[in-house]
């Protein structure tokens, strides 16, 4: 990988540097709620069953689509449009020329800083197994 390759527009990076500008927050794999009046979106705590919420990564991220076929295929061109992104998203920051925060991994060095900053999924989320009415885990904050 290309020395601080994440200060390099999206479009240069390396499918291996591309894969490595994920901070690990698992914020992206929270289900959502979308008004179908309004088109408001609504973000909950509830997370798909493939997330470890502890260490906010999928558990089987090569092979995911085929456990969950709608899962998003993040790529350069597409995050303009996917404005439900976290404002925190490494890849949206990038796309919007702004730099990586103190606490993602490739700034501090350790992958604990951003659970420590408390920007993950840790410690907040459920398991969509464990949930009955999503409606009843509406979040009031945006992630
Ligand atoms: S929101 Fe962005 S940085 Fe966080 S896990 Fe998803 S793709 Fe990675």
């Amino acid at each position: 990988m290309t020395e601080s390759f994440w200060e390099q527009p999206l479009q240069r990076l390396s499918r291996a540097e591309w894969e490595a500008l994920c901070d690990g927050c698992g914020k992206c794999c929270l289900h959502k709620l979308e008004d179908e009046e309004s088109g408001e979106v609504f973000h909950t705590n509830v997370a798909c069953r493939l997330l470890d919420r502890r260490e906010g990564r999928c558990t089987h991220y090569k092979g995911r689509h085929a456990f969950v076929p709608d899962c998003i295929r993040l790529t350069p061109g597409k995050i303009a449009e996917m404005d439900w992104l976290p404002s925190t998203c490494a890849y949206r920051l990038r796309a919007e020329g702004k730099p990586l925060p103190d606490w993602h991994y490739l700034i501090s060095g350790d992958r604990e800083t951003i659970h420590q900053a408390g920007m993950s999924t840790r410690g907040w989320t459920v398991n969509e197994t464990d949930v009955v009415d999503f409606e009843q885990h509406v979040i009031d904050h945006d992630l």
